[in-house]
């Protein structure tokens, strides 16, 4: 069994931007920048812009959050995008999801400029994905994707089954393994909340990924002897060791799970650090107008 470290990923694909960064600073080249809108002081979404911000500085992004109360109205949040869709400085932005109920979240994913698009969200980019042209990838996925190929793993013509069908994960998932493409060329299964019997499929499956926020709803009896098990999944539980007070969990019953895989995800250290590493990926292939060249 081998673990798929997604923190020396992470770190090896930051590496690689930092580098890519020095050779820009180096030409005299624009230095890419990256901004976030974060709305509210929900402690999660503040801790997950924050790191975001904070591995800009250390590739060598400039950064800029822009952080309103949770009471913003729905035409000043509009307003900041578009002025950031026409700034020549920012070359790619973020809005941190969930946004207050008052606002329509999908109407401010729509606003942002499809160029800038680096969280991959806008219908544009997805249309481009399931087209199969050139396009922002979201981020989680695009991990997943970089996790399978750093590690060789085969996929053409393997059975993956997708569980979670979210337009963050699961779904995008489900359509990039089917992708004539390397990694890709699977045959796809997409399981969801309706599916009956989950174990019948995950039974049959070379490659599981698992994106749904149940923890260890994945048990060894679902498995198959030598599968590649990746678990997005991660819920907080109450654990009174922590200082925190919570530990993460997969949807994963790892410790079951592991002896029968070929391959399997950590959790936490498997795909979550992966995460940020392709927004920052986005930024540079943003900067770089690769994407809509
Ligand atoms: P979501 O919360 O929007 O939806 C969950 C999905 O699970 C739904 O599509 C639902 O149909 C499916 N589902 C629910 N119960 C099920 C069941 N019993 N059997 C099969 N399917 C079931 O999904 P999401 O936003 O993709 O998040 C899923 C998990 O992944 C969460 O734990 C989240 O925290 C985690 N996540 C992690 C990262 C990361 O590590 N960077 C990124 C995104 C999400």
């Amino acid at each position: 069994m081998t673990l798929l470290d997604g923190k020396k990923t992470s770190e090896a694909i930051q590496q690689e931007i930092a580098a890519e960064v020095a050779e820009i600073k180096a030409n005299g080249g624009k230095v890419p920048h990256l901004a976030a809108i974060l709305v509210g002081n929900d402690g999660g979404s503040v801790t997950y812009v924050n790191n975001k911000v904070l591995a800009c500085e250390k590739v060598g992004f400039g950064s800029t959050l822009v952080r309103y109360e949770d009471d913003v109205t729905e035409e000043e949040l509009l307003n900041k995008i578009q002025e950031l869709n026409e700034s020549k400085e920012v070359d790619g932005f973020i809005v941190q999801l969930p946004l207050p109920k008052h606002i329509n979240t999908q109407k401010v994913l729509e606003a942002v400029d499809p160029k800038k698009d680096v969280d991959g969200f806008h219908p544009a980019n997805v249309g481009r994905m399931v087209a199969g042209l050139s396009s922002f990838l979201p981020a989680t996925p695009y991990g997943i994707l970089q996790l399978i190929e750093r590690y060789n793993i085969e996929t053409n013509g393997k059975h993956c089954v997708v569980i979670g069908r979210s337009n963050i994960v699961g779904s995008p998932m489900s359509i990039l393994m089917a992708k004539a493409a390397y990694p890709g060329n699977a045959t796809v299964t997409l399981c969801h909340r309706n599916t009956i019997d989950l174990a019948y499929y995950t039974r049959q499956a070379d490659i599981i990924i698992a994106a749904v926020g149940i923890p260890g709803l994945i048990t060894a009896d679902m498995v198959k002897e030598g599968a590649v098990v990746i678990d997005v999944g991660t819920t907080r539980v109450p654990d009174a060791t922590r200082k925190s007070g919570y530990r993460l969990r997969g949807d994963v019953d790892f410790d079951n799970v592991a002896p029968k895989c070929s391959y399997i995800t950590p959790v936490p250290g498997g795909v979550g650090p992966l995460t940020i590493a392709m927004l920052l990926k986005n930024t540079l292939r943003a900067a770089r107008n690769e994407v809509y060249a």
